[in-house]
């Protein structure tokens, strides 16, 4: 997919270098969603440094960030606790024979704070979360069917990766899929799986790509709840995006209907390689039955990073701190496009927002402000939710404001006649 920007890439030094030698040696330059072509070209390939929540590009080129990589950096780039964490264990050691101290610490952390968990496992990516957690389900109901809502990214693994190259049918032949929100979809996925469903995983709201943000439906929630609970079914609470951006806990740590696995990755290590697993009491025994384990998973850097992150994010109200942030650009941002006549929806938890440009040529304005944004130093992505993270304070907020108002005034004068 090319974004339908044709204006050249502002960069010409090092990042242009770097492409042609990535070209010689890394598959399609680059892979997965960090290729640059899945960009506005004026965005840069590669990143050199980060500080707070400002990143820079292989040219020198400042941003305000807006991706926080993906949402992993929830208390900003080198957070001081969070690094003199990880370099206090690093002096210890990271990767050994046999797991630290510090797994223990923070299982006993993450079950400390999430209502419906008695048990935690730890991997990398969010990715080996989720597929871990359908292999638990299925351990523990011995059967084999896992409902999927439709367009919902739980990672990268041939059961659930959006990109069907190299997928064949038998992976899939054990997932059946609902929408979002529809509980007629949801009956005829739950048919399908007859007398042999495994489980259901759901996101904690609708954050697809593309697409406005949606709140789920408490109806909804209680049906795939009353699903899982009819049918001895596990219900898995994918947090990996959203999880400790909302709550120091779960997304639906406050909400009625609780999950019996939630599986965390990205902001519980602001950055470092840590995924996490959390289950009930019921589902114990099929957790330690099943083998799954990771060379990396028990390494114990990251482990003393998602410590202190987790411990910060309470200590530092990040929470609180992101919600303000958020709710200061969703002010500004609507509010500007409003006066540079412009239609947008702007959806989602005010922490993790998407915007998105209404009307027929919605998609392509999208592209064209996430350029003409970074042109004015504002990092955005233009068909994934953005992240807030706890050092953006009121004044990069405003910083990203002033950018955004001229990338408008470009985009006005774009569609002008
Ligand atoms: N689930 C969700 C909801 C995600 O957003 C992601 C990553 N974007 C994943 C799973 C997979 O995580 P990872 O990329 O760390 O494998």
């Amino acid at each position: 997919m090319n974004a339908p920007n044709e204006r050249p890439p502002a960069h010409d030094g090092r990042d242009a270098a770097l492409r042609v030698r990535a070209q010689r040696v890394i598959p399609g330059g680059m892979y997965g969603h960090q290729r640059a072509q899945l960009f506005p070209t004026n965005y840069p390939q590669f990143l050199e440094s980060g500080s707070g929540a400002l990143i820079r590009d292989v040219d020198g080129r400042e941003f305000v960030d807006f991706l926080c990589g993906y949402g992993p950096i929830v208390l900003g780039y080198g957070h001081a606790a969070v690094e003199a964490a990880a370099a206090a264990q690093r002096s210890k050691a990271d990767c050994q024979n046999l797991p630290s101290a510090r797994v223990v610490e923070l299982a006993e952390m993450m079950v400390g704070l999430t209502g419906h968990a008695d048990w935690a496992m730890f991997a990398k990516n969010g990715t080996d979360g989720t597929t871990t957690a359908l292999t638990i389900a299925r351990a523990a109901t011995g059967k084999s069917v896992i409902l999927v809502e439709r367009n919902s990214y739980h990672g990268a693994a041939p059961w659930c990766t959006p990109g069907l190259e190299g997928v064949t049918s038998a992976d899939r032949a054990n997932i059946r899929y609902f929408d979002y929100n529809d509980l007629p979809s949801l009956a005829t996925a739950r048919d399908e799986a007859a007398d042999d469903l495994a489980g259901i995983i759901i996101t904690p709201f609708k954050h697809n790509d593309g697409v406005d943000q949606e709140d789920i439906h408490p109806a909804f929630a209680r049906e795939l709840r009353r699903l899982c609970d009819s049918d001895g079914a596990v219900l898995i609470l994918d947090d990996v995006r959203a999880g400790m951006r909302l709550h120091h806990g779960s997304s639906w740590e406050t909400f009625d209907v609780q999950p019996d696995i939630s599986v965390w990755g990205k902001a519980i290590a602001n950055g470092y390689p840590l995924s996490a697993i959390l289950g009930r009491q019921s589902l114990r025994e099929a957790a330690a039955a099943v083998f799954s384990t990771g060379t990396y998973w028990y390494a114990a850097v990251p482990m003393a990073a998602s410590l202190a992150t987790i411990r910060a994010i309470e200590d530092e109200d990040a929470i609180g701190a992101m919600a303000r942030a958020g709710l200061r650009f969703k002010e500004g941002l609507t509010k500007q496009a409003t006066s540079h006549g412009f239609d947008v929806s702007y959806t989602g938890p005010v922490q993790m927002p998407y915007m998105r440009f209404l009307g027929e040529h919605g998609e392509n304005l999208n592209y064209k402000f996430a350029a003409h944004a970074l042109d004015h130093g504002v990092y955005l992505h233009p068909r994934h939710n953005w992240f807030v993270s706890a050092a953006h304070s009121d004044a990069i907020i405003d910083r990203a404001l002033e950018g955004t108002d001229h990338a408008l005034a470009a985009l006005a004068r774009d569609a002008a006649p």
